[in-house]
C-alpha cells in the first residue's frame, strides 16, 4: 500500500507509460508536473538525473522550484537543469498547465523535420488540426531569449512541434498531457507509414477536419479539471499492474 501522493503517482506512471510505449529517449527529455501543495507553492516534480524512464518511481521524483533549484532529491543525483528550462518557461507562462511532456521519438522527430508537420490524414491527426503550435530550432542551449520565443510560439495551445527536435504537450492534468502525447505520437507514426507506402495522400476536407477537432474539444470539456478521466484511469491501471514499483 503506497503512501505517496496522487501527484507523484500520476507522474511516475506517466514516465513508465512513456517507456512502455517506447516514447522515451535514454535518460533524456522530461515530464514535469506541479508538486503536491504541501511541498511548497510553485514547486514542480521532475525525474532525477540519470534514471531511465522505466526506473522512475513516485518517491524518486525530485522537487524543484521554477528556476530548477532542487528542494527535495531522495535519489541524490540532482536534475538535468538545462532540460527543465523548456518546462519552467511553460509553467511560468501558463499557470493553468499542471503537466508538460516532451519527447524525442523517431516518429515525432521525423514529423518535426517536415515543413507542414502533422497532416490531416486520419482521426488521430485531426485532434491537432489548426491547434498545433510550432517553434523553430535554435540549438541545444536554451537561453532566456529562446524561452520567451518558445512561450510566445506556444501561445494558448496545448501541443507544439519543436521543429527538427521533437514534440511537446501540456495538460491541466498529467492524464491530459499524456493523452495528447499518445495521440500525437500515433498521428506521427501513421503519417510516416502512409508516406513510406508511396500511396497517394488523401487529405481530409478542412471543414470536416475542423468539425472533428471540435468534437475532440467537446470530449475534452467533459473530462477537464477534476471530472473523471476514464482514459487516464485506464492507462493508470496498465501502469500499476505492469510496474507496481512505480508507487514506491
Ligand atoms: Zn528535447
Amino acid at each position: 500500500m503506497t503512501t505517496q501522493p496522487k501527484e507523484r503517482i500520476d507522474l511516475a506512471a506517466a514516465y513508465r507509460l512513456i517507456a512502455h510505449y517506447q516514447m522515451d529517449d535514454s535518460i533524456f527529455t522530461h515530464i514535469s508536473a506541479k508538486a503536491p501543495d504541501d511541498e511548497g507553492e510553485n514547486t514542480f516534480l521532475i525525474n532525477p538525473y540519470g534514471l531511465r524512464f522505466d526506473e522512475v518511481s513516485a518517491s524518486s521524483l525530485a522537487t524543484v522550484d521554477i528556476d530548477g533549484n532542487i528542494l527535495r532529491d531522495t535519489y541524490g543525483a540532482g536534475i538535468n537543469k538545462a532540460g527543465f528550462t523548456i518546462h519552467s518557461a511553460v509553467h511560468a507562462a501558463r499557470p493553468e498547465i499542471h503537466c508538460v511532456l516532451h519527447t524525442h521519438t523517431v516518429a515525432g522527430v521525423a514529423i518535426s523535420s517536415m515543413e507542414e508537420g502533422i497532416l490531416p490524414l486520419n482521426q488521430w491527426a485531426l485532434q491537432f488540426h489548426n491547434r498545433c503550435a510550432f517553434h523553430d530550432y535554435e540549438g541545444i542551449a536554451l537561453d532566456l531569449g529562446e524561452r520567451e520565443r518558445l512561450v510566445s510560439d506556444l501561445g494558448e495551445h496545448k501541443v507544439m512541434i519543436l521543429r527538427n527536435h521533437g514534440l511537446l504537450t501540456c495538460g491541466r492534468t498529467v492524464g491530459e498531457a499524456f493523452g495528447l502525447m499518445f495521440n500525437m505520437e500515433r498521428a506521427c507514426r501513421a503519417q510516416l507509414a502512409i508516406m513510406s507506402s508511396g500511396g497517394a495522400l488523401r487529405k481530409i476536407d478542412p471543414a470536416l477536419a475542423e468539425k472533428t477537432a471540435q468534437q475532440y474539444e467537446n470530449w475534452d470539456k467533459q473530462h477537464s479539471g477534476n471530472k473523471p478521466d476514464p482514459q487516464w484511469d485506464a492507462f493508470l491501471r496498465l501502469a500499476t499492474k505492469n510496474y507496481p514499483d512505480l508507487a514506491n
